[in-house]
């Protein structure tokens, strides 16, 4: 028998762990992930072949290691699109926000403190926490999925967490958070901290409502967390960004790796913000998909949460895990996040999302003959 992860002298506190894993199923519709369906357009593809050959011409030497152009492309793009400006200083990038979130945990959290998240939410928070051997606390959430704010502010007083997780709109619940409760939230923390309150906007270009990158106004303590990886449809490129006061980027120097940032990756990403445009184009296309599947699920008969994603949270099952199966089995694969009684689906093409109407309608009908 070959050793296994047992055997190894691995970390106590990553001992009997998973790790992060949505399944990656060969099925014909797959909305499981969240990712954007349609690939990139062809003139942005050529775009990013000329930028990367330029870039390949000087890969003998390291990338820009403060990626300014990326940077100052990333802060030209949040300023003309969240109604805030911001410049270069405020704006930090890393490869996925994951990588953002892992820096500000490096940062602000690490062995002898807390974070803090209002679950269900993004499982990674919890998950990069423990990586950087930061203490995890689960903070309450209303039935309806909504974050208790009373309780969160006794939670947060009570715990007095280094780095707070607010995310906006709310994954895998789909709903967002209101301006008011964020500055709530931020006001318990700094009460208690102070600490750190990074808001995750990973979906915020699907919502209803805008970004709350104008409460950086006056609040050094707050981070936004953004990323290519949703809107812009570029899940493969491993790009996130924070925009944050410039102390906070001066702060995650003391703990990114240089050069951490390839220049396969800059040249890239620049590429897709000159077809900004075109890209959120496909959001608006997704946007009122998203309200089709909202408006066809409640028309079945489902309880649905309200969403300001890219994705739809849906229910109630006795057993969510036997009916993702039961969908799974009409060729869809949706996500069970572990929510009891609730699964997530992500907007597709229209197509996409016809066939898993199909589908779940045909459950229904089934059910109730
Ligand atoms: C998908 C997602 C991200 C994106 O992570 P990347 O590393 O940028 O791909 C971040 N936060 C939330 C809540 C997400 O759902």
């Amino acid at each position: 028998m070959s050793p296994g992860i047992d055997d190894l002298p691995v970390r106590d506190e990553l001992r009997g762990k998973s790790p992060y894993g949505a399944p990656q199923l060969d099925v014909p519709v797959r909305l499981n992930t969240n990712e954007n369906p349609y690939p990139l357009p062809e003139p942005l593809v050529e775009r990013i072949t000329e930028r990367v050959r330029e870039a390949a011409r000087h890969l003998n030497r390291y990338p820009d290691r403060d990626a300014v152009e990326l940077r100052t492309a990333l802060a030209a793009y949040l300023t003309r699109t969240a109604g805030y400006p911001v410049g270069a200083g405020n704006v930090w990038a890393a490869n996925g926000s994951n990588e953002v979130i892992q820096q500000l945990l490096q940062t602000f959290g690490g062995p002898g403190r807390t974070a803090i998240g209002f679950e269900p939410s993004y499982s990674m928070h919890g998950l990069i926490s423990r990586g950087t051997g930061t203490g995890w606390i689960s903070g309450p959430r209303n039935e309806d999925f909504t974050i208790d704010l009373a309780a969160a502010e006794k939670a947060i007083a009570e715990h007095r967490p280094h780095v707070v997780f607010v995310t906006t709109p709310n994954n895998p619940t789909g709903n967002a958070v209101p301006a008011s409760a964020v500055v709530a939230l931020y006001e318990a923390a700094q009460a208690a901290g102070p600490s750190m309150v990074v808001v995750d906007e990973a979906y915020v270009e699907f919502s209803h409502g805008g970004s709350l990158l104008p409460l950086l106004d006056s609040r050094p303590n707050l981070v936004i967390s953004r990323t290519m990886s949703k809107a812009f449809g570029a899940a493969g490129l491993r790009l996130g960004y924070l925009a944050a006061h410039p102390a906070v980027v001066d702060a995650v120097q003391l703990v990114r790796l240089p050069y951490h940032l390839s220049a396969i990756t800059q040249a890239t990403a620049l590429a897709a913000l000159e077809h900004t445009d075109t890209l959120l184009g496909y959001v608006e296309e997704l946007k009122a998909e998203r309200d089709r599947l909202v408006a066809g699920l409640r028309a079945t008969g489902y309880d649905v949460t309200e969403s300001d994603a890219n994705f739809v949270q849906f229910g109630r099952f006795e057993d969510s895990h036997a009916a993702w199966r039961e969908i799974l089995d009409r060729g869809v694969l949706v996500r069970d996040n572990g929510v009891p009684g609730w699964l997530r689906v992500t907007a597709g093409t229209p197509a996409e999302n016809d066939a898993f109407l199909d589908a779940v309608r045909e459950i229904k009908k089934e059910q109730s003959a």
